[in-house]
């Protein structure tokens, strides 16, 4: 168990902002095109808002059209955790952090070729940071 893993609801609401708390803790959806990295075109690591873990990669960042940040895949599949979702009358595929649990958002089977998957994730959930353009 790490310090995250052990944090109460409490404690998350100290640490997180109200609009962190509703979407990672809550389960919540940020409105589309609305969020801080949909439009994100940089290079560079997206990491848990809550834990800090890095999730994606930008390489693997893609334009949906959709509203939302989207991947075709997770910089892991050990970094996240897939559960299913039955609310509001669909059957979709929730995406967590691995880590702390957070809400992430959800994958969708109608990403690019050739995995074919949209990882659909709201920016709130997410911690960018650029790549040193100096690094290789
Ligand atoms: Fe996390």
């Amino acid at each position: 168990m790490t310090e995250n893993d052990t944090l109460q609801e409490e404690e998350w609401k100290e640490k997180l902002t109200e609009e962190q708390y509703r979407v990672l803790r809550l389960k919540g959806t940020e409105r589309p095109f609305t969020g801080k990295y949909w439009n994100n075109k940089q290079k560079g690591i997206y990491y848990c808002a809550g834990c800090g873990t890095p999730l994606f990669d930008s390489s693997s960042k893609f334009e949906s059209g959709c509203g939302w940040p989207s991947f075709s895949n997770p910089i892991k599949d050990s970094k996240i955790k897939e559960e299913t979702d039955i609310n509001f009358n669909m059957r979709r595929t929730e995406v967590l952090c691995e880590k702390c649990g957070g809400h992430l958002g959800h994958v969708f089977k109608d990403g690019p070729k050739p995995m074919g998957l949209r990882y659909c994730i709201n920016s709130i959930s997410l911690d960018f940071t650029p790549k040193n353009k100096d690094e290789k």
